[in-house]
């Protein structure tokens, strides 16, 4: 309120894909106070702990503030005018060996330039964003089940399930304002049951009625145990599947759509997978088997199913996506609210940027691929490019690209530069050793990295550039549920940080003034010509009027055009700023009003359906609005516990800290819940090796070795032959040692399990 002489606006927050809305107070060009959103619906005024203190996050001791040269072996201050000479001169000597990889926290309009910049611009499609690590799995998943991305369900489902199934996922601590929603109708006398299935008991667990303990990897017998036990019982939803359903199968050498199959086959090939069988494979009990085909049997209950990174990094993540999908399409718990199949984000934008922008190696904004003809031609007419401009040829993903970067020109690496945004590959790579401690490969090699803060990726780069963050520029942002939201530049960046979308442009421009071909349109036109009121043209260079010209409503209007080629109709930017985010497709009624479409495919919510189609799957695989039941077989993970490796080692996430801390870690409150990484074990793994809390331990894989205290009975606690350790700490990287091994559908790499060996220092 003015009597608090704050001024107040409001924007999303920065950190997770939940997406929670929060209030910002800004007094003298400073944030001082957040609170949560009352008119928001993903949070009705809550936030977990990171939330309330996201302010603090633009304000740690050691912003960066300029942009820095590595020079004989130390980064020094350069001018923006050189710091963009440097970049524009490498991609003009070399366009074909330049890649930019990117992230689910670019909002949307920084995603769509730097796309359009690599696709439309340099013809070498090599832009990938981290979301790869994260939900690639998700996305083919999604794909391969309804012919097109993102989850059909949203939040609401929440509000409205007889039973909430986490797979794999402990919402407690990644989505806590999520799984609030949940307890907080438990708490008024509401009936719900909720089940955990994972491999290691959490903050989750606590609150779960049941929890069923899985051998790593073997959720897949799992799902596949209800599809047999569906079809054995007679349980199964044969109306559902006749109307909406055909059948696929998974195929020696895997593809995103496999190849046609029955019912009959379906069943045939489930024939194996009886509770016995699948408590073998899982140890999960063969009555809890029982128990999860007669509940997904019922047609009295509704059942919502969530998941996240458990089954997403996963080399089997693209199959464990598909057979949760079919096994709420079997049963028919598919298609009313409260009744979904839905994975969750870790980014505030893996969908609104990373999915729905089309930053990922093969994609095109809107749904549309580059290896298809008359969508690159769509996106040529769009951005006035001349025919051909866009290459047929899928970019690198993630893993390809930074193993092209990191091995040298004469062994074949062909990627010389790449500018990271917004991400920290240093510190989340898997395998990190392998990729940047072969300094022969990495001769020759240009690293760019914009960032806020000294990071693990700073400390490899060749040039540093200083980056605005969250309100500090003006953002849009896409939740899990399909929700985009907007929010206006509230203080100014500190020093000379700027936004990366104006970093790519003022690259863009540089190299146009330069003559490369490919910043130019087909009239000539520069491919990122900003525009003012008056239709006249602002040059990047004028800094200060750089916001007041919006080039985020700009690029965005742009962009809007695109998500009508897939259904995806986002609103108009002006809606947007009225709102607190908008589920797409959001569609223009007779009255002129913007509504939303909270329930995708349903004809009580989706407008697309046709009427009397009750669910239909508009863009389906088989041209025929029907969904994809897939039979994809268990099979044994990459590597497990053998002699000399005897143990899981899995990878996560704390509540207190987002992601590689780098955030987080500079806010005091959080710093001091959660100071640093620990490894954590049963209590009787640790007896054996004679390890007590506190200690130091030495968890080795076949990729190296790293030292870590001992925490025991903290929050959560692994099975006996399991460790895990949470993966924010900079100091302690993890994923130095963990496993490169990738899905081969999506190109996900696995973190959640490795073979390892633990023992006292
Ligand atoms: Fe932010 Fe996620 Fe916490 Fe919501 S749940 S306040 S989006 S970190």
């Amino acid at each position: 309120t003015a009597a608090d002489g704050l001024k107040w606006d409001k924007a999303p927050c920065r950190f997770c894909g939940t997406g929670c809305h929060v209030r910002v107070g800004v007094k003298d060009d400073k944030v001082v106070a957040i609170q949560g959103e009352q008119l928001a619906d993903v949070n009705k005024g809550l936030l977990c702990v990171k939330g309330y203190h996201v302010g603090g996050i633009l304000y740690g001791k050691d912003r960066l503030t300029q942009p820095l040269l590595r020079k004989n072996g130390k980064l020094v201050p350069i001018s923006w005018d050189e710091a963009i000479d440097v970049v524009a001169q490498r991609i003009y000597d070399k366009p074909d060996e330049f890649a930019i990889y990117g992230s689910g926290q670019w909002t949307i309009p920084e995603g769509y330039v730097a796309q359009k910049f690599i696709k439309g611009g340099l013809s070498n499609n090599h832009i990938d964003p981290n979301a790869r690590l994260c939900m690639a799995s998700a996305v083919t998943g999604y794909l391969s089940t309804h012919g097109v991305d993102e989850p059909a369900g949203c939040y609401d489902d929440l509000d409205k399930c007889d039973v909430m199934i986490m797979w794999g996922n402990n919402p407690a601590e990644m989505h806590p304002v999520l799984f609030s929603r949940v307890i907080d109708r438990r708490s008024k006398g509401e009936e719900v049951m909720l089940i955990d299935i994972g491999t290691r008991r959490t903050r989750t667990t606590e609150y779960s009625d049941e929890y069923l303990e899985f051998k790593p990897h073997s959720d897949l017998a799992i799902a596949n145990g209800i599809a047999h036990l569906l079809i054995k019982n007679g349980t199964y939803d044969k109306s559902f599947v006749e109307r909406f359903c055909n059948f696929r199968k998974d195929t020696d050498t895997p593809s995103l759509f496999g190849q046609p199959s029955t019912f009959e086959e379906y069943s045939k090939l489930l024939e194996p997978y009886t509770p016995e069988y699948v408590e073998e494979l899982s140890g999960v009990s063969a009555e809890k088997i029982r128990m999860l085909g007669e509940l997904f049997g019922r047609r009295d209950i509704r059942i919502t199913s969530l998941w996240c990174m458990g089954v997403n990094q996963h080399t089997r993540g693209t199959n464990m996506n598909r057979l949760l999908h079919g096994i709420h399409m079997l049963s028919g718990h598919f298609g009313k609210p409260g009744d979904a199949p839905t994975s969750l984000t870790g980014q505030p934008s893996a969908c609104g940027t990373a999915r729905e922008v089309g930053t990922l190696a093969h994609a095109l904004p809107g749904g549309r691929i580059v290896a298809k003809e008359p969508h690159r031609k769509d996106c040529e007419r769009i951005w006035n490019l001349p025919e051909g401009r866009i290459n047929a040829k899928p970019g690198y993903h993630t893993v390809k690209m930074w193993e092209q970067f990191c091995t040298s020109t004469e062994e074949g690496g062909d990627v010389s530069t790449i500018w990271v945004q917004v991400t920290n590959p240093g510190h989340t790579l898997p395998n990190l050793k392998k990729h940047f401690t072969n300094k022969e490969g990495l001769k020759d090699k240009f690293l760019i990295v914009s960032e806020v803060y000294p990071t693990a990726s700073t400390k490899l780069a060749d040039l540093v550039l200083p980056a605005a963050m969250w309100v500090e520029k003006n953002g849009i942002y896409g939740n899990s549920e399909r929700r985009t939201q907007q929010w206006f530049k509230m203080v100014n960046p500190p020093g000379e940080a700027r936004d990366d979308c104006w970093m790519t442009i003022a690259v863009a421009r540089r190299l146009f003034e330069m003559g490369h071909p490919g910043m130019k349109d087909k009239d000539g036109g520069f491919i990122f010509e900003l525009k003012d009121d008056s239709g006249a043209e602002v040059p990047v260079w004028e800094w200060e009027r750089y916001y007041d010209v919006n080039v985020d409503k700009q690029l965005y209007e742009e962009y809007r055009e695109f998500t009508y080629m897939k259904h995806k109709d986002v609103a108009p930017y002006d809606e947007l700023v009225k709102a607190r985010g908008l589920r797409w497709p959001v569609v223009q009624r007779a009255n002129g009003k913007w509504e939303e479409t909270p329930f995708r495919f349903m004809e009580f919510s989706d407008s697309y359906v046709e009427k009397g189609k009750e669910l239909q799957f508009y863009h389906s695989v088989t041209g025929d609005d029907k969904a994809l039941i897939w039979f994809c077989p268990y099979d044994p993970p990459a590597e497990a516990p053998d002699q000399d490796y005897p143990m899981w080692l899995s990878t996560g996430r704390v509540l207190e800290h987002w992601h590689t801390g780098t955030m987080t870690r500079r806010i005091p409150q959080l710093r001091n819940a959660m100071p640093h990484a620990y490894v954590e074990m049963h209590p009787e793994d640790a007896a054996e090796k004679g390890l007590a809390n506190g200690d130091l331990a030495v968890i080795e894989t076949r990729r190296g070795k790293i030292e870590m205290p001992v925490w025991l009975n903290g929050r959560g606690r692994p099975p006996r032959g399991t460790v895990f350790v949470p993966f924010f700490d900079e100091n302690l990287l993890i994923n130095d040692i963990t496993l490169g091994e990738i899905d081969p559908i999506s190109k996900e790499p696995d973190y959640k399990k490795c073979a390892a060996t633990v023992y006292k220092r």
